[in-house]
């Protein structure tokens, strides 16, 4: 294929607006599967993609479309809607010339409509914009059209409308995508590509057990084939290329990629740190300049993963290991706790990421962990020179607020916050303002989408919105609501560090940082949740919440009672029965003076759970 014959484009849109349904029906009007009832979500190939219908892991495909009888190479990368995954979609696109925006004709444009068009924007790619589902009852393409509009400055002209589902219109996607999105541009021109070095981008890889590395490349310049010599400009490390190919939908292997294509190397690459997202790669004879890279993900969604049993640590490593080759994106340190023993501390994008990782954690190595509460990473100011010497800065990273430095030479304490675009029917305008602010959200920004939808802006702590967030906004707008976030730096917040004692001893994994106005119900609800699982013991025993060893709660459990008395039969000797009793009571005090209760792992979990 010439250059100017090939196409690489991305299809983003909202969760559920129906990119998976656009890709299957692309593929099968080109042929590259036959067309069948089964055929369903076909890029989706993870068993957690299918069970939860999202896309977590983006896929390429390469194409065939014959356009005025001359054939053309379409090379679709699929995209993750959700906003954990918003690092997938920037790789993605980076490695294409423009993106079908794709927009439900009933629920119109959404949070992540707004989040993955701005990606693109930034990006200056041409994007069609599509309206699928147009067979529904409920459509309502027209006020979609408008929603485009005002938004984007998107003319009706522009639009394509279709039914993914019966496959109405989407031939006309396909005209539209040899026509408005330009072949790749590179800089040496087509004439000239047998002859200039080869450069590219490393734009994704997944791990494949008997190959290794498969990295997705796109060609800048030059080309590639088997036994070429390649270095990685960032790991300066070399590899001989074992096998180049395309995705049609599973990798076919071809002798050559030549520049503008998208397509695969395995070149004996062993770990995922070898392939490098956003690295370029060329000859080891010819190295080039670099490709401008992508700022690697941030984890921002840490929790402690154990072995349900101190012998399944290895396992539990192991897996953890392998599935981390296929998503650079989690990060890995190793934690201790007293009551789960030797674990990790695993840092994720989002906690659908996180829910993800466990359930294929779950699946595909068969490992039950334990999930400890999920927070965020805290910057805390230190004083004193000392002090801030051995901290190794003025500034020191919290993951676990358990490893909180002491009180007494904290300066301050900075938690993350977001920027959260939120879209509403505006008959729920009063819930969504009473919902921001009990999430301590502040609003900056409202304006009107179409007639009757609302676009907020509102600036949230992220560990807020972790856990409930999404699901309450989902239940007080009866599931209109559409939510998506970004980065929004961190702030100096007023929080306090909260510790839970069981009788008398800190439990570790529930020491928790907690904003000050929220502290009280939370040290509550964490006491009344404890005396609910925990077992009586011979002897009472409290469970209390402190901030700074200043108690907030306090719950009782009461000694569990043995009738010491039984076999005294009443009346009789009424002597012997006092003496029984006292002997019981000053055994518990004995007890709760040395006694431990034990805090099980079953408890922690039932407690933790969110
Ligand atoms: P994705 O999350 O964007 O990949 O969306 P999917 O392709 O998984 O589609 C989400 C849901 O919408 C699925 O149940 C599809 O069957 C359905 N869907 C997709 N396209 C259409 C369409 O054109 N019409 C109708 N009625 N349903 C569709
Ligand atoms: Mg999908």
């Amino acid at each position: 294929y010439s250059i100017d014959k090939i196409r690489n484009f991305s299809i983003i849109a909202h969760v559920d607006h129906g990119k998976s349904t656009l890709a299957d029906r692309l593929l099968e009007l080109t042929g590259v599967i036959k067309a069948d009832k089964a055929n369903k979500q076909i890029l989706d190939k993870l068993q957690v993609e299918k069970e939860r219908g999202i896309t977590v892991k983006a896929q390429t495909a390469s194409l065939f479309y014959e356009y005025k009888g001359k054939k053309h190479l379409l090379n679709l990368i699929d995209t993750p809607g959700h906003v954990d995954f918003h690092y997938e979609v920037k790789r993605s696109l980076a490695a294409c010339q423009g993106a079908i925006l794709l927009v439900d004709a009933n629920e119109g444009v959404q949070a992540q409509t707004l989040a993955n068009f701005y990606l693109a924007f930034e990006l200056d790619l041409p994007i069609i914009p599509v309206i699928n589902k147009i067979d529904l009852k409920v459509a309502k393409p027209e006020v979609v059209v408008q929603q485009l509009n005002t938004l984007f400055d998107i003319t009706p002209d522009q639009i394509i409308k279709i039914s993914a589902k019966l496959g109405t219109g989407v031939d006309e996607v396909l005209k539209a995508i040899v026509e408005r999105i330009p072949c790749p541009q590179v800089t040496s021109g087509s004439d000239k590509a047998t002859q200039v070095p080869f450069k590219g981008l490393l734009f994704d890889s997944h791990y494949d057990r008997f190959r290794g590395v498969v990295a997705s490349v796109a060609v800048k310049e030059g080309q590639i084939s088997a036994g070429d010599k390649i270095l990685s400009l960032q790991t300066k490390k070399k590899y001989d290329v074992q096998e180049v190919g395309v995705m049609s939908p599973d990798g076919v292997p071809i002798s050559r990629l030549y520049e503008g294509q998208v397509g695969y190397i395995i070149a004996n690459m062993k770990k995922a740190k070898d392939a490098l997202i956003g690295d370029t790669l060329c000859l080891a004879e010819h190295p080039v300049d670099p490709l401008p890279g992508f700022k690697p993900a941030q984890a921002m969604v840490f929790a402690g993963l154990f072995p349900a049993d101190q012998s399944e640590f290895s396992s539990l490593q192991d897996a953890i290991t392998k599935l981390t080759l296929n998503d650079s994106s989690v990060e890995v340190n190793s934690d201790h706790s007293a009551a789960l023993g030797q674990g990790f501390r695993l840092g994720f994008l989002g906690l659908l990421h996180m829910d993800v990782f466990e359930q294929r954690l779950r699946q595909e190595f068969h490992i039950n962990a334990i999930v400890t509460a999920p927070n965020v990473p805290y910057k805390v100011k230190v004083k004193g020179a000392k002090n801030i010497k051995f901290y190794g800065g003025e500034v020191v990273t919290v993951l676990n607020p358990c490893h909180l430095p002491p009180l007494s030479i904290i300066e301050e304490i900075q938690e993350p916050l977001v920027l959260g675009t939120i879209i509403v029917p505006d008959c729920y305008l009063g819930d969504l303002v009473s919902l921001s602010m009990k999430y301590r959200g502040v609003q900056v920004e409202q304006s009107y989408i179409d007639d009757t939808r609302i676009m907020f802006k509102v600036v949230f702590p992220l560990n807020e919105i972790i856990v409930t967030f999404f699901d309450e906004l989902k239940s007080v707008t009866s599931g209109y609501g559409s939510f998506d976030y970004e980065d929004y730096g961190y702030k100096t917040g007023n929080l306090v560090k909260l510790d839970i004692y069981v009788h008398n001893v800190i439990i570790e994994e529930l020491t928790s940082l907690v904003h000050v106005t929220k502290v009280e119900d939370r040290g509550r609800e964490l006491c009344l949740k404890l005396k609910e699982h925990l077992s009586r013991q011979q002897f009472e025993y409290t469970i209390r919440a402190a901030i700074n060893q200043r108690f907030i709660a306090k719950e009782t459990v009461k000694a569990y009672r043995k009738d010491v008395t039984a076999r005294v039969k009443s009346g009789h000797d009424m002597a012997r029965k006092k003496l029984l009793l006292d002997r019981q009571k000053e055994g518990k005090a004995r007890l709760r003076l040395a006694g431990k209760v034990p805090v099980k792992k079953d408890v922690l979990m039932k407690v933790l759970r969110k």
